[in-house]
């Protein structure tokens, strides 16, 4: 039920302009439908966001009388009296984001909290108008003509991109933050992202950094009992961790929340950084999520009226805590062990001491970061360095799953993947197959699969969203060994990016790795690893005689 807040109360909140920029609209209606209880968020931005945002949930709604008071200031549902503050375990309290939306921008809310009929409140230029609507259970609230009537704030506003990239990181925040619940994010009718929502960090990290990052990624939930002076709480802090060989230059890639609450919180993000310590290389940020949920009295959210910063009651306790979770979970057996098999350069050009049949090749140069250019007697040899790697990681991980076979991991709790008709029929007529390779799945209806478990060789799990790639894996191979095909998939995730810079010393070692390969001469999809011109090309090309030298 919305009531009104009392004077005392209001005068307690964190007084300050909610409504600054599209974004702040999009924070605030987000905030609303998670308040709700949503499992599907959909949010439509066109341009910078001014011309119109509509967010769509599929939450709790509300009836007639409440929806008429949404939209007026000081009415909230979640918080009664200054006393609630304290406690207060929802996003929104004060009662303050619709109407101060309303004030500037044209607001359509429509909404059904499960009745008969929904309703739908217009208020626009201050004048309110209620009028029944056919709505299913939800709410929609679409805010067109933002800050038409106020010039100065539109022209203070970035270029259009700019904004939607501000829009995308808020999204992005709370996808990661809340994997639990499935985000759509469209920018002119075009859909930029999407989460499943299954629950899954992993998975959600996938749909928001793509699969280098999701692949490298691990989760972790530690739960203790800390104290503030002479009071004891639970302090839970869980999420994933990138491996600290995907880095970034800034700390905007650690995405932190407390109590449920997404923010750009400068000491925990740091803690975070700090918990990585010397994993990371100097001046490099880690990609991870990071949740802290702490008793809410420990917690004021109350002291920033954008909500970006909280006040802890005792912040040093905070994130030493954070520190030393990060710290601890980037040590323990999954990751470490994911460390050492690490597909990165360093770890997997160790030399191993192996015969290599470039022995007698010197690496003269680079060309373009993409090829490795080497004397060989009378040829030039030219090495696709994206693909020489792709071999020396394939055939180290055949090496190792040939002694240990492919380990399967539970997906705790199991993660919902939406396979299309075509998937779908595949995965029917590989399901054997499939499981052989260490995935548990089952069908839940209409497109939607549960994954239990996914394969781990050597500790590296699968997204449960790679279901997708293994089935169209097993059904193009053909299937002779279909386990073969999965880990020619993992061999060229992490692999040099084309364009990425070799140190010479680097460049050296793939050479000779690639050489110690069984079969240094292609990739594991068959493309060709190197090229040779022969001597004899230059010397046509240049007119010279064969052998004459000067
Ligand atoms: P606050 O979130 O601080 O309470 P708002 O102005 O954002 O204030 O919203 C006012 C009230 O409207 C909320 O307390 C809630 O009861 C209701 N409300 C707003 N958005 C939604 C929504 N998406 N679904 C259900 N109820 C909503
Ligand atoms: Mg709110």
């Amino acid at each position: 039920m919305i009531r009104t807040l009392d004077a005392e109360t209001r005068a307690k909140i964190a007084a300050g302009e909610v409504v600054a920029r599209p974004a702040s609209v999009v924070i605030e209606l987000v905030e609303n439908a998670l308040d709700a209880g949503a499992e599907t968020i959909r949010i439509a931005v066109d341009g910078d966001g001014t011309a119109r945002i509509r967010v769509v949930d599929d939450g709790c709604g509300m009836n007639e009388k409440d929806a008429s008071l949404a939209t007026e200031r000081h009415t909230t549902s979640k918080l009664s009296d200054a006393d609630d503050l304290e406690t207060v375990e929802t996003l929104g309290f004060r009662g303050e984001a619709l109407p101060s939306i309303a004030a500037v921008a044209r607001l359509e809310l429509t909404t059904n909290d499960g009745g008969e009929r929904g309703t739908r409140v217009l208020v626009e230029r201050g004048q309110k108008n209620v009028s029944p609507a056919g709505r299913g259970r939800g709410t929609t609230v679409e805010v067109t003509g933002l800050f038409e009537e106020r010039p100065a704030r539109k022209k203070a506003l970035a270029s259009p991109e700019t904004e939607f990239a501000r829009i995308t990181s808020i999204v992005t925040r709370y996808a990661l933050c809340r994997p639990d619940v499935r985000f759509v994010l469209r920018h002119g009718g075009r859909e930029t992202l999407s989460t499943p929502g299954s629950g899954d960090f992993t998975a959600a990290m996938l749909a928001c950094y793509g699969r280098d990052a999701a692949g490298q990624a691990s989760s972790f939930d530690t739960a203790q009992v800390l104290s503030v002076g002479s009071e004891r709480g639970e302090f839970r802090i869980d999420g994933v961790l990138c491996h600290p060989a995907i880095s970034r230059a800034r700390r905007d890639h650690i995405h932190v929340s407390v109590n449920g609450r997404a923010l750009a919180e400068p000491r925990i993000r740091r803690a975070v950084s700090e918990g990585y310590g010397t994993l990371l290389p100097d001046g490099r940020e880690p990609v991870a999520v990071v949740r802290v949920s702490l008793p809410p009295e420990w917690v004021d959210h109350n002291v920033h009226p954008a909500k970006d910063e909280v006040g802890f009651r005792d912040s040093s306790v905070v994130t030493q805590a954070v520190e030393s979770a990060v710290r601890d979970a980037l040590s323990t057996a999954d990751l470490a062990r994911s460390a050492d098999l690490a597909m990165d350069l360093d770890s997997s050009l160790s030399a191993r001491g192996e015969e290599s049949v470039f022995d007698d090749v010197a690496v003269i140069g680079r060309f373009r970061d993409l090829y490795v250019l080497c004397e060989a007697g009378d040829e030039l040899l030219i090495i696709d360095q994206h693909a020489a790697h792709e071999r020396v990681n394939y055939e180290r991980l055949r090496e190792a799953v040939a002694d240990a076979g492919i380990d399967a991991v539970e997906v705790d709790p199991p993660a919902r993947v939406r396979l299309s008709a075509p998937e779908a029929a595949l995965f029917e007529a590989n399901r054997e197959t499939i499981a052989n390779l260490g995935f548990s799945v089952s069908v839940v209806g209409s497109g939607t699969y549960r994954v239990k478990a996914v394969p781990a060789p050597l500790g590296r799990a699968f997204s449960p969203t790679a279901l997708v790639d293994v089935i169209s894996d097993v059904a193009a191979g053909d299937a002779s060994d279909p386990r073969d095909e999965v880990l020619k998939d993992l061999a060229c995730h992490p692999s040099i990016k084309a364009g990425d810079q070799l140190s010479d010393e680097e460049a050296r070692k793939l050479v000779e790795r690639l050489g110690a390969c069984e079969t240094p001469y292609s990739c594991p999809h068959g493309r060709p690893t190197v090229l040779a011109l022969e001597e004899d090309a230059f010397v046509r090309g240049f007119g010279r005689r064969s052998g004459r030298r000067g």
